[in-house]
């Protein structure tokens, strides 16, 4: 594995499917979710996150006393080991760009992204050209937003962690950023012709040959009967394109005995790299 990645100082392409808006918990939990699910994704994170005011995280399940600068060195290292760009740079300026977004940044060339997640804690000032200006929320927090998943008015702009009103804890920041990252997934899958019920996506891993069997083809087959509207007119081409894709999907959540030691050796030079954990198998 590279050594810790941390930020790049400029991105590598100049288009993405996602771009975040602040890597702290919240952005960097979002990154998470779309860049496993294979979406290209950079984040950019200029400034301090909240969490480093406090000396160490008590309070955030499993990572006892972990200081802040650990856990954001972890964080931004598990999102890079998973596909994202991580890059020091500040959002300037976020506009609708061709069904899109230009994000425009202070040192950087800018880059194009299908959905933008803004994850910045109490800083929107970038968005102030998105929909007219007319995204500012009079309430406790600076973007008008579904709290629970993120969704603006906009389609593919979403707002993750503090600027989403969440309550004041890294742990639920992050959370959230997770969860948002995957109504995104799903918005992107419903797009691609997966229907209420079936655009949900899964991130699971499970071990080889648990599933794939008949029982498990049966147990898949009446779940996805049942997601189907009553009164749809798909037509058979497309059903079974999605069945076929949702147990691909599924059974590409396996890993065979090989592949699971080299991912859990790999999280395990993470661990003791970012946090100084060694492995005692426990
Ligand atoms: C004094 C203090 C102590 C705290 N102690 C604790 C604690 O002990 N336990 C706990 O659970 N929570 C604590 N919190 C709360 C915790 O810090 C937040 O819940 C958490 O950081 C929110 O995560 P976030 O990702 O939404 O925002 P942040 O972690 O603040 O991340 C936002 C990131 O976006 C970056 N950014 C902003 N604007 C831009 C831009 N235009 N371009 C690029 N990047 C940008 C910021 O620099 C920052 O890195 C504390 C907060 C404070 C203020």
């Amino acid at each position: 594995m590279d050594q810790s990645p941390q930020k790049a100082a400029t991105p590598t392409a100049r288009a993405y499917d996602v771009a975040v808006v602040g890597g702290g918990a919240s952005g960097l939990a979002a990154a998470l979710f779309t860049a496993r699910y294979g979406l290209d994704t950079v984040v950019f994170d200029r400034g301090q996150s909240a969490i480093r005011r406090s000396y160490a995280i008590e309070n955030y399940l499993g990572l006892l006393g972990v200081t802040p600068e650990q856990f954001l060195r972890l964080a931004r290292s598990h999102v890079a080991y998973e596909g994202a760009e991580v890059v020091d740079d500040l959002v300037t300026r976020v506009t609708e760009a061709g069904g899109g977004f230009r994000v425009e940044t202070q040192d950087g060339p800018g880059v194009t992204a299908d959905r933008v997640v803004a994850a910045s804690a109490y800083n929107a000032d970038y968005l102030s050209e998105v929909a007219d200006g007319e995204l500012h929320d009079e309430g406790d927090h600076p973007v008008d937003c579904d709290e629970a998943t993120g969704r603006t008015a906009v389609d593919g702009l979403y707002v993750a962690g503090w600027l989403s009103g969440q309550p004041h804890q890294v742990l639920i920041a992050a959370g959230h950023g997770g969860r948002v990252g995957k109504e995104l997934v799903s918005d992107y899958r419903s797009r691609r012709g997966h229907w209420d019920g079936v655009d949900s996506y899964w991130d699971w891993s499970v071990e080889a040959d648990s599933y794939g069997d008949e029982t498990w083809h049966e147990h898949v087959d009446e779940w996805f009967e049942s997601t189907l509207p009553e009164d749809h007119e798909f037509d058979e081409e497309r059903i079974e394109r999605v069945r076929e894709a949702v147990k691909a999907e599924r059974l590409g959540f396996e890993c065979s005995p090989a592949e699971r030691d080299a991912r859990l050796a790999d999280a395990r030079e993470l661990l003791e790299r970012e946090l100084g954990v060694g492995d005692d198998g426990g």
